[in-house]
């Protein structure tokens, strides 16, 4: 098992968590890049959501419910936030397991890369 997100999972890696469920596990992004980086992940490895089968994307959906709970547990619902996934090589996604970003807490820039 050498995917760092399933070691946080696996309680091997140390990490501050915010949130967990069966489904999924959400904590402080280690290198923030902006006042609130939050990760949001399912538990199962999964490397991206290009590997998502139709009958799995509900998982989508309860994750970006995640991220809208823990944007007001930062407050920052008013003020507005992120949610990123990166997929692959060329969009930026350096960890291979499947992951939403969730940033805030200052003015982010209106560039999608
Ligand atoms: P991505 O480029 O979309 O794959 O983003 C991976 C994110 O995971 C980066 O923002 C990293 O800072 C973050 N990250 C990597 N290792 C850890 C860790 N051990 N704990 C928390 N966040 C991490
Ligand atoms: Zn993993």
């Amino acid at each position: 098992m050498d995917c760092i997100f399933c070691q946080i999972v696996a309680g091997k890696v140390p990490s501050e968590i915010l949130y967990q469920d069966e489904e999924v596990i959400a904590f402080r992004d280690i290198n923030p890049q902006a006042p609130t980086h939050l990760i949001i992940i399912p538990k199962r490895h999964i490397p991206s959501f290009a590997h998502l089968s139709e009958a799995e994307s509900p998982l989508i959906g309860h994750m970006v419910n995640i991220a809208n709970q823990l944007a007001k547990g930062e407050g920052i619902s008013g003020s507005g936030y992120r949610l990123a996934m990166n997929c692959g090589e060329e969009g930026g996604q350096l960890v291979p397991h499947l992951h939403l970003h969730l940033l805030g807490g200052r003015r982010l820039s209106d560039k999608l890369g």
